[in-house]
């Protein structure tokens, strides 16, 4: 009796997506909502794979999609189930529906032309569908303003409407989390439950991820897909962190959580109405603070893994936890690691032009670049600490500006990145005198 109990009061949650290529971060925030509300209470997190469009569900895009939800660890509880293969259910359903008189056949003719036999999903005439939605409240509509609606194509097959709600009744889900878009097909399929003699589910909508113009967020305004953040170098745990403060914050001001305390902290009630502006600066900034957070190890073998996949070798001796402990506060993407350690592992870097104009061809800099060649080889030690008091009694306290720019871009080829001194401290006396010079004699005006 308790064992049933028990199991009659489970959540059980599911993501079920359509499969057609491309994962979009709408879908996949509603994939991470769904699995952090299955955790916080206990539930289970099933995944439903809606895969009866059959020309675009392909073993691709359901590989594509399987990729993304591991890459971003949302792991399902029991086995995926498919669409397509509850199709006899489907039709049970409503040959039931018939048979009850909610549903009824009748003759079509189709966009092009075509006349065939479909099944309509006959509508109640009067009285009003309710139902409270945990993210948006009472939600009403008058069921003589939804007309009948088509069940079963002229070719045989279950439509969405039918396929969605039987396969919820056999999933056992006892609350639908999905996408606002779906508000006008829940009125609809509330109904079917009830013809079904089903009990309905639970309802939460989420609002739409939306553009800076508050249209929704699409290809057109960036990055839209899991798959391209996932190629141009964010961390899986910064996208789901990201996705999940779109729509949602703990109450107070913290913003990078672990999965720990999302998981404890977690309440679908809590779910904001408004819609959620994509903010890529944003989801940048998150990428790295968890960068930063990343143990040291991890991004050092990263770092080594990514440059030398660049042809660069690191020089056996090299101290490369100082230059870890410069770079990784400051990484936003490990993609850009080879770019920003280039010019300590090699010497074919490039220059940025823009730095080249603004800091290298202005009068001045290449007696300035030649003299501070005659005070650094002077040095007595060579240390950041030591180069930086150089620089400093040279500037007589009026700013280090007018000879850390130049250098920098001399040395590095760009205008900014690690601390100047400690990079002059990584690059060495030689290297360094020997760009100073470089960059005085072909470059600098
Ligand atoms: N496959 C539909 C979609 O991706 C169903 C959504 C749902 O019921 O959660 O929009």
């Amino acid at each position: 009796m308790k064992e049933n109990q028990k199991m009659s009061e489970e959540i059980r949650v599911r993501f079920a997506p359509s499969p057609t290529g491309k994962v979009h971060i709408g879908n996949i925030r509603a994939a991470i909502y769904n699995w952090l509300y299955a955790r916080h209470t206990g539930g289970k997190f099933l995944l439903r794979v809606e895969d009866t469009d059959l020309e675009r569900s392909t073993p691709e895009a359901i590989q594509a999609l399987m990729e993304c939800m591991d890459w971003l660890g949302l792991d399902y509880d029991e086995e995926a189930f498919y669409q397509t293969k509850n199709k006899s259910r489907h039709m049970e359903a409503v040959e039931k529906l018939i048979a009850s008189g909610h549903a009824y056949k009748c003759e079509r003719t189709s966009r092009d032309g075509k006349t065939g036999e479909v099944v309509m999903f006959k509508m109640p005439k009067e009285g009003v569908i309710e139902f409270d939605d945990i993210v948006k409240g009472k939600m009403a509509k008058k069921a003589e303003d939804i007309q009948d609606f088509a069940i079963v194509r002229s070719d045989g097959s279950p439509i969405f409407h039918i396929a969605n709600v039987v396969d919820d009744i056999d999933q056992r889900v006892t609350h639908i989390i999905r996408g606002d878009d779906h508000v006008e097909n829940t009125f609809k399929h509330i109904c079917i439950f009830k013809a079904l003699g089903a009990s309905v589910p639970k309802y939460g909508h989420l609002s739409m991820i939306v553009n800076q113009q508050g249209k929704p967020y699409s290809k057109r305004d960036g990055a839209a897909f899991v798959g391209e953040f996932r190629d141009s170098g964010f961390l899986p745990e910064a996208l789901f962190n990201y996705l999940l403060l779109l729509g949602w914050n703990p109450g107070d001001d913290r913003e990078v959580l672990t999965k720990k305390e999302m998981i404890e902290l977690f309440d679908l009630e809590k779910v904001h109405v408004t819609a959620a502006k994509f903010d890529m600066k944003k989801l940048q900034w998150m990428n790295g603070e968890y960068i930063k957070r990343m143990d040291e190890k991890v991004f050092t073998e990263e770092l080594l893994k990514r440059v030398q996949s660049e042809g660069m070798s690191v020089p056996e001796d090299y101290d490369i936890k100082y230059l870890v402990g410069q770079l990784q506060i400051r990484t936003k993407f490990l993609s850009d690691l080879p770019e920003l350690c280039r010019p300590f592992f090699s010497d074919d870097y490039s220059f940025d032009e823009k730095a080249v104009e603004k800091r290298l061809k202005k009068p001045g800099v290449k007696e300035l670049l030649l003299d501070l060649v005659e005070r650094f080889s002077k040095a007595p030690v060579w240390n950041a600490a030591d180069l930086e008091n150089l620089v400093k009694e040279l500037s007589q306290g009026n700013g280090m500006g007018p000879w850390v720019h130049p250098i920098r871009v001399a040395v590095s080829g760009r205008g900014e990145g690690i601390g100047l001194f400690e990079m002059l401290q990584l690059l060495g006396r030689e290297k360094t005198l020997e760009r100073l010079e470089s960059a005085a004699n072909t470059i600098a005006l």
